[in-house]
């Protein structure tokens, strides 16, 4: 495994970041998680667009051009020689003296590394899964916006700790406000009456390259999509619901907070889609 660090690349061994970077000590940094499928860096541009602009929400300078950046995710890969795998594309800071102040730190620092995806179970996939309501609310995008890619994710970790101390793998967030916003790792979508659904940005989601590309892939195969506020009224109430990700990429949903979703198995709709996304990422 090669990782590329500011301008170098090397030994996993020797891939070391400085204790002072201000991502470690405070979570000051941008991410991104990538798909390689058969050699290609699934949405490279998309997610460059979204390094870039969570970079400049937190007022962040990438020493990279977007061409640069994507030159190098390319070099990554193939110096890694990965055919299908999985990229964390990391931005921080830099290094600084221990106050928070980000002015201090010098330059960020870029890190790349390729390596393999841990996929989840089959059973997810065949099966459906269940998942409960957080009772940690998604950050208000007035204090954070949801829509950096920051990282510093703890806002998601516990409800994600709550999830797995329940005994479910996954919780969906609400916002301050009561509606749904997403995962702690995936977007949510809901259907019903053959509509897709899933909540608008603002009301605390990520922007998802997978749910972007479900959202486009749906429309084509002939789709009505919407981006509408949900509650957990309709969550209850749809006739079916799945999780998109770039790890998960489409997992069903059966059952939330115990309530059976539709007839509790992976519904036609979800078939469809998931069968146009795997067309899609193989092509
Ligand atoms: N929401 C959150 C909080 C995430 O961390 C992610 C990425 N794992 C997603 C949604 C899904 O986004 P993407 O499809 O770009 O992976």
């Amino acid at each position: 495994m090669k990782i590329f660090i500011d301008g170098k690349f090397y030994a996993k061994e020797d891939a070391k970041v400085s204790v002072f970077d201000h991502g470690l000590l405070y979570g000051d940094g941008v991410f991104e998680g990538i798909r390689i499928y058969n050699g290609k860096i699934f949405k490279a541009k998309e997610h460059i667009v979204r390094l870039y602009e969570s970079a400049k929400a937190i007022f962040l300078k990438i020493e990279y051009t977007q061409d640069e950046m994507e030159k190098l995710l390319n070099e990554a890969v193939k110096v890694n020689e990965k055919k299908d795998g999985y990229i964390r594309l990391i931005v921080t800071r830099g290094d600084g003296p221990l106050g928070i102040d980000p002015f201090q730190c010098a330059k960020s620092k870029l890190i790349i590394i390729v390596g393999d995806i841990t996929l989840y179970p089959k059973e997810f996939y065949e099966k459906g899964i269940e998942i409960i309501t957080s009772s940690y609310r998604r950050m208000p995008s007035e204090s954070l916006d949801p829509r950096i890619k920051s990282l510093n994710y703890l806002n998601n970790i516990l409800a994600k700790i709550e999830a797995k101390q329940n005994n479910y793998f996954e919780s969906v967030m609400l916002n301050t406000k009561g509606f749904v916003a997403e995962c702690t790792g995936d977007n949510i979508f809901t259907v019903k009456n053959n509509v897709i659904i899933t909540p608008p940005s603002y009301d605390g989601a990520l922007e998802g390259i997978t749910r972007n590309t479900v959202l486009q892939l749906a429309n084509k195969i002939g789709f009505e999509t919407r981006e509408m506020s949900l509650t957990r009224y309709d969550l209850y109430n749809s006739n079916e619901c799945f999780l998109t990700g770039t790890g998960a990429e489409i997992i069903p949903v059966v059952k939330i907070d115990n309530n059976i979703i539709g007839d509790g198995v992976c519904g036609n709709v979800t078939k469809k889609v998931i069968l146009e996304f795997r067309r899609f990422v193989s092509e």
